[in-house]
């Protein structure tokens, strides 16, 4: 692995909380966006290293259908942190709607041994099954988690959210190695003029 790609994967996993880190899969980099998403197999990797994904052989929808609702369904809750965060009402309509579409339920089934086990049955297709519990992870953030820890990065460049589970509370970075050096030497250059 180069260290570019370590840094990268580093930075796609430093939110404390598996809702900001799905955010966190947008970054900046030298000023510019940069999506770590650029195919289904790109977010099916994040989804296996994350633990979300719910069933390891998920039936494929058509090509890019899964990177594109998983590129909307980032947004919306990226507008929903950003709304919470800012003191304004939370319009969860569009992220309801995501969940009111992934409806599933547990089936008792036995396999041909005789052995008894759960499955959980959808009754959507696969992109939205596969997104399921990342929106559900969403709002359970936005409803029952403390707003106060959960922070953007204090770099003026960076967009990354993180939850602060500090035992001080204080955690002002994304990373260290990142941004809390780079304010760092910013610092230092400023007392050197
Ligand atoms: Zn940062």
């Amino acid at each position: 692995m180069t260290s570019e790609s370590q840094t990268a994967s580093a930075a796609l996993f430093l939110g404390d909380h598996g809702a900001l880190d799905f955010l966190n899969t947008v970054a900046q980099e030298n000023g510019q966006p940069r999506d770590y998403w650029q195919s289904d197999d790109d977010v099916l990797a994040w989804l296996r290293h994350t633990g979300l994904m719910t069933d390891a052989d998920a039936t494929r929808a058509a090509p890019g259908e899964l990177l594109n609702e998983a590129r909307q369904l980032r947004e919306i809750i990226r507008a929903l942190v950003a709304q919470k965060k800012a003191g304004q009402p939370v319009d969860a309509e569009k992220l309801n709607c995501f969940l009111a579409s992934a409806v599933s339920y547990p089936q008792l089934l036995r396999d041909e041994g005789g052995k008894l086990h759960v499955t959980r049955i959808f009754a959507s297709p696969a992109p939205t099954r596969l997104l399921a519990p990342v929106a559900e992870l969403a709002a359970s953030l936005l409803a029952q988690e403390d707003f106060a820890l959960v922070r953007k990065c204090e770099h003026p460049e960076c967009t990354l959210w993180f939850y602060d589970r500090t035992k001080s509370h204080r955690r002002r970075w994304c990373s260290m190695a990142l941004c809390g050096n780079r304010a760092k030497v910013a610092r230092f250059r400023q007392q050197q003029k």
